[in-house]
This record gives C-alpha cells, sequence and structure tokens, in this order.
C-alpha cells in the first residue's frame, strides 16, 4: 500500500523498541506462543463487545463474535482476524506502541538474565502482542472499532517505527496480517495451526475458526462433574489460565460446585513455584471471572483476599449482578459471598492437606508460606485458622524442614509451661550460640527460632496462640517454668543460699557503675554458663525485630535493658568475691564495662567503640605487661 498524505509515521516507545529488538533478532523456542497471544487478544476483545452489545451501547451492531485464522501459504501470511471492539485511531497508537507497559522492562530483564529465554511467559508481562515479530518480517493491524464508521491501517517491521492511515471498507474488529519470514513458513500451515490452536486455545470461550471450521469445540471443564474429568483435562486448563506457565504442573486444585443459596463453580490451581520470589515483585494476575460460562473478566483480583493471590484459577457464577461496573459487582452481595466461600474453601483444603498429606504442605508452605502468613494481618475472621497453617523453625521439630506448626508446639510443652517462646537473630548459627537459650535448653523448653524478622512479626500479631502468650527470650516477661533438674532446686528463694559471697555487693557496683546505661542490673534465672545476658525491660518483642523497627522509624523507641548476671558463672563468681576490695574495684570497674559491652554485641548493638576500645587496649597492655592490681 502506497503511503498517502495521510500516513502519520510513529516512533515505538523506547523499551518497546528494545523488546522489538530482541524479539526480532533471536531464534526463540516456543514460538507457537504468538498464535497463543494473538488469540487471547481477540478474545480480549471479543468479551469487551459481548459487554458492549449487552448494555446496549452498540444496540443493532453485528452480533457474531468469533475468531478467524486464515493461513495463506502462496502469500506467505498468516492473518488472526476477529470481530471484537476493534480500536480507534488514538488507541492504537497508544496500545501498539507508543504507551510503556509496565510490564516490559521486566520482562526485557527476565529474558536478558537467562541463557535460554523462555518466551512463553511474554502474556503475563501485559505485551503479548510484540510476540508478533518473532515470525514476522512485517505485521499489518486492520482494525475498526465499534464506536467509529471507519477504521485504520497500522503497520510496521518492527525496527524503529510504525504508520498509521486511514483504511476503507473495513468491518467492525481487528485483523492481524502476520507476514512471515521464511524460517516461519511452517505457521500458514493449517495442520500446525490446528495443533496450537488445540494446546493452547481450546478454553477460548468464543468459537475459533480455522479456515472456516471451528476448532474449539471442547465444553468448559468447569462445568462437567469432578468424577469424569481426567487430570490431563486440568492440567490442559492449568495451562490455558497461566498462558502456559513455563510448562508447570500445579501443585494442587480444587474444583468447587455449590448450588444454594447461590450457585457457582470453580476450579483454583496453586502453582509449583512461587512467581514472587523470582523477584517480580507482587503477582498481579488474577483470576478469570465467567457469568453462565462467557468469561466477564480474565484479571479479577477481588475474588480471593491479598494472601492468596498465587492462586490461578476460573469462577462463573450465574447470579452475580454484570450489568454493573466493576466497583459495583465487587461490592455485590454474592460477589462478596462467593469470595468468601472460596476463601472457607481453600483454607478447608489447606487444613486437610496439612492433617493427610504432611509432605506435601510442607512443599506447599515453603513456595507460598511467606504470602499466606500476611493473612494473619488482613483476615481478621479467619486468623485462628491460619495461625493453625503456620509453620516456624524449631531445634525440636520431628521434620526434617525444620519447621513445625503451634500445634506441635503446644503439645509437646511440658504442663508447668505457660507460654510460647521464640528468639530472632541474624542467622542460625548466631541464634544457636545466644546465651538466652541456657536457661530453655537446660528445662528442655522449645524455642522456635526465627531469622526471618517477618516471622517474628507475624507472631507478635498473634500475639497468643491457644490462649498462651507468645514471648520472645529475651524479655523480661518471660515467665520461666521451676527447673526439674533432678538434684538442683534452683527456686528463687532457696537459690539464695547457693549465690557466692559478695555477690549482692557486685550487682550494687555494676548498677552504680554503669549508671543509666541499663535500666536494672539483677540475678538471672534464665543462663547457665554465660556470665551475663540483656533482657528487654518491656513488652514481648524480641531486640533483633525492635531493631528492624528503629531502622524504618527514625522514633521508635527501642525497649529499656536490663543486665542479667549469672551467680554461676566463674567470672561473676570471681568478680563477687574480688568486689570486696576496694582496691580492686578500677578492674570490677571495666569488667562491667566490658561485659556490658560483650551482651551489647551478642544482641547485635554496637557499644560506645571509643571507650569499649580504650578500655580493652589497656586490659590488654597490663596482662602483657604483667602488671595487676588485683588483690586476693
Ligand atoms: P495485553 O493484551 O496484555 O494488554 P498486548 O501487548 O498483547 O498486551 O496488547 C496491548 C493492547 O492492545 C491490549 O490491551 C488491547 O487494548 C489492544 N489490542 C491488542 N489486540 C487487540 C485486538 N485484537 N482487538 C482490540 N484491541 C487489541
Amino acid at each position: 500500500m502506497a503511503e498517502t498524505q495521510n500516513t502519520e509515521q510513529f516512533t515505538f516507545q523506547a523499551e518497546i523498541k528494545e523488546l522489538l529488538d530482541l524479539l526480532s533478532h533471536s531464534l526463540y523456542q516456543n514460538r507457537e506462543i504468538t498464535i497463543r497471544e494473538l488469540v487471547s487478544n481477540a478474545s480480549d476483545a471479543l468479551d469487551k463487545m459481548r459487554f458492549q452489545l449487552a448494555s446496549g451501547e452498540a444496540s443493532g451492531q453485528n452480533e457474531t463474535l468469533e475468531i478467524s485464522i486464515l493461513p495463506d501459504s502462496d502469500a506467505k501470511i498468516l492473518t488472526i482476524a476477529d470481530t471484537g471492539v476493534g480500536m480507534t485511531r488514538d488507541e492504537l497508537v497508544q496500545n501498539l506502541g507508543t504507551i510503556a507497559h509496565s510490564g516490559s522492562r521486566d520482562f526485557l530483564s527476565k529474558l536478558s538474565q537467562e541463557k535460554q529465554p523462555d518466551v512463553s511467559l511474554i502474556g503475563q508481562f501485559g505485551v503479548g502482542f510484540y510476540s508478533a515479530f518473532m515470525l514476522s518480517e512485517k505485521v499489518e493491524v486492520f482494525t475498526r472499532s465499534f464506536s467509529e464508521d471507519h477504521g485504520w491501517r497500522w503497520e510496521s517491521d518492527g525496527t524503529g517505527q510504525f504508520t498509521i492511515e486511514p483504511a476503507e471498507g473495513l468491518e467492525r474488529g481487528t485483523q492481524i496480517k502476520l507476514h512471515l519470514k521464511e524460517e516461519a513458513l511452517e505457521f500458514a500451515r493449517p495442520e500446525r495451526l490446528q495443533h496450537i490452536l488445540q494446546t493452547y486455545s481450546t478454553f477460548v470461550a468464543h468459537p475459533i475458526k480455522l479456515d472456516g471450521e471451528q476448532v474449539n469445540t471442547q465444553p468448559p471443564i468447569w462445568v462437567e462433574p469432578k468424577s469424569q474429568l481426567k487430570d490431563e483435562q486440568y492440567q490442559g486448563f492449568y495451562q490455558y489460565l497461566t498462558h502456559g506457565m513455563a510448562g508447570e504442573k500445579p501443585n494442587w486444585h480444587l474444583h468447587l460446585a455449590s448450588e444454594t443459596p447461590f450457585e457457582f463453580k470453580s476450579i483454583l490451581f496453586c502453582p509449583e513455584s512461587n512467581f514472587e520470589k523470582l523477584g517480580f515483585g507482587k503477582i498481579d494476575h488474577g483470576l478469570y471471572l465467567c457469568a453462565k460460562r462467557i468469561l466477564v473478566q480474565n484479571d479479577c483480583d477481588k475474588l480471593l483476599p491479598e494472601y492468596l493471590r498465587f492462586l490461578y484459577g476460573l469462577v462463573d457464577s450465574a447470579d452475580l449482578p454484570l450489568n454493573v461496573s466493576r466497583e459495583a459487582l465487587q461490592d455485590s452481595t454474592v460477589f462478596m459471598k462467593i469470595k468468601k466461600v472460596i476463601t472457607k474453601k481453600v483454607l478447608d483444603h489447606l487444613t486437610d492437606l496439612q492433617a493427610d498429606q504432611t509432605e506435601q504442605y510442607y512443599t506447599f508452605y515453603k513456595e507460598f508460606g511467606t504470602i499466606l502468613r500476611e493473612g494473619v494481618n488482613t483476615d481478621f475472621g479467619n486468623k485462628d485458622r491460619l495461625s493453625k497453617l503456620l509453620l516456624f523453625p524449631s531445634d525440636k521439630t520431628q521434620h526434617e524442614s525444620g519447621l513445625t506448626t503451634l500445634t506441635e508446639y503446644c503439645e509437646r510443652m511440658p504442663d508447668d509451661q505457660e507460654q510460647i517462646y521464640f528468639l530472632s537473630g541474624q542467622s542460625k548459627e548466631k541464634l544457636a550460640r545466644n546465651p538466652h537459650l541456657e536457661a530453655f535448653r537446660k528445662r528442655g523448653i522449645e524455642v522456635l527460632l526465627l531469622v526471618d524478622p517477618v516471622n517474628e512479626i507475624v507472631l507478635s500479631q498473634l500475639d497468643k496462640f491457644d490462649g498462651k502468650e507468645i514471648v520472645s527470650v529475651d524479655s523480661a516477661e518471660v515467665k520461666l517454668p521451676s527447673n526439674k533438674d533432678e538434684n538442683e532446686e534452683t527456686n528463687d528463694e532457696t537459690s539464695s543460699q547457693d549465690l557466692p559471697a559478695g555477690f549482692e555487693t557486685l550487682i550494687e557496683f555494676f548498677q552504680n557503675q554503669l549508671g543509666d546505661r541499663v535500666a536494672e542490673v539483677r540475678k538471672s534465672d534464665r543462663l547457665t554458663d554465660s556470665p551475663c545476658c540483656l533482657v528487654n525491660k518491656n513488652g514481648k518483642m524480641s531486640t533483633q525485630l525492635q531493631k528492624v523497627l528503629s531502622m524504618q522509624h527514625d522514633d521508635f523507641p527501642m525497649a529499656e535493658r536490663i543486665l542479667e548476671l549469672n551467680p554461676h558463672a566463674p567470672l561473676v563468681n570471681r568478680l563477687s568475691n574480688l568486689v570486696g576490695n576496694e582496691q580492686n574495684h578500677d578492674f570490677v570497674a571495666n569488667c562491667a564495662a566490658t561485659l556490658l559491652d560483650q551482651a551489647l554485641l551478642q544482641e547485635g548493638i554496637a557499644p560506645d567503640d571509643d571507650d569499649m576500645t580504650q578500655r580493652v587496649f589497656g586490659m590488654m597492655q597490663d596482662l602483657a605487661d604483667g602488671k595487676s592490681s588485683i588483690v586476693t
């Protein structure tokens, strides 16, 4: 077609240009996904048209809604046509070239990261149309919007520019003409196309005609009884819903059917892996929403609570009010009730999985636990159920993953244990060395060992489980059950007799020396080996979490800390003795400051380093010189 004076030329938006370069110059596998993407766009345009017709906006217009695939191997052209809403000139300019889609940057970075890039995910990034350039040396789009009486022709060879000009004699809808590259001529072969369409587009809700013959004749599987469906059918449907997510199999699926009080059917799939973990931010797909088998929306993200956003699936209900806006639809009673039922069914399923197929549940949780646990803070009604589904690391669990449920934790608790304990830290190794654990180990009490600070946030949101307070082991609110060691009785009252002479004086001396660097110095009942540790005076929150929060919020107040001394540690025992002689006071004062520094370091808090360095250098120098002012 010769350029006329009406032809306008445009430059592709920079990221789209980059994407086109990549797509047209690389030899990708899975090139057939182009057909899937273009058919999916056509299907979307038909869905929109159905709405227009139903709402009366386009009354009197052609009511045939279908997709035609027309291969012409002589001309080396493949045409994909639909009778959908079409596009106006402005829509063409925006949709096919000048507006950057947020997904294009993500998709580009994904492509460039991988050795053998998988283009099949392109549809999930919202740039599916451009896959046309994998097969074509030139693409033409003829389109006429339902709202206009004349059409447009768009053309590009995918290098840097595209043109738009008026086109005469077009019916409503869109035709995409792919001028096939030599190496892509297979896409003009009807048998090849038939196979592709059957693989990817069986569930498209509009007739797809290949050279006039309908290829997608299979009824929608969600309306069929579960008992009559085979695994392959679910698998095929999953592939369709996920745009063939890298050939993955779903982790599990749920097929729901309800008749009363309102009718709906649904199939939900849990993927094998968590897309968010790959670093693409929050998953933003939604469920397919149908009314009497007709697709209304393919990204309805309000039908599930946020914390179940990893599920793919479809909901079909005849009872939804469809002639209303999306917002009004989402607020409708039926919509809310369907959401509630689906959420309950998913949680039921997870509960069953946890009880009956524990391994499968753990596999699921390791992928999606980080999303699921968000529900504790957002779904108040299901908080209790969710709390039972959570898993936390513990060194007492029987499970090889090292994770335990809170229910199991409570089952293992001795009768006189009143609280649930956790310890937060930067690494497993650091946690294992933490002096706070000593008293718990000695009493055989289980402590959840948290490295991920979000786990502690989740626990603090729960606050209690099964009536028991959840407390950080470094909190002053810890109420340890008495020690059950056979020979030893370390109750507060009796143990005072075992205290080394001078211990009370030592405490007083430390208190004076450390001043307001600590809220208090006191005897420790929780330590067995270490000489000292720090305890949070108020609240159940760990120092670890306080640090995270104070980094995020300048005005976050760190809790006051108590320094606890272990009278049974040899060093403390010795200092109790030395403090009795005034001549030793310089040395004991240095020890007080140094012990506090060490306790701070153990909590991951930086002590006053100038003061510490000078003091330690001094003490080392004395030792090296063989000087000692200690009087025994
Ligand atoms: P996505 O479909 O994920 O939004 P695409 O790059 O595939 O991304 O398409 C961009 C936009 O172009 C679509 O959102 C739609 O508005 C428009 N479009 C594409 N194909 C058609 C078509 N066959 N009919 C009408 N509009 C279309």
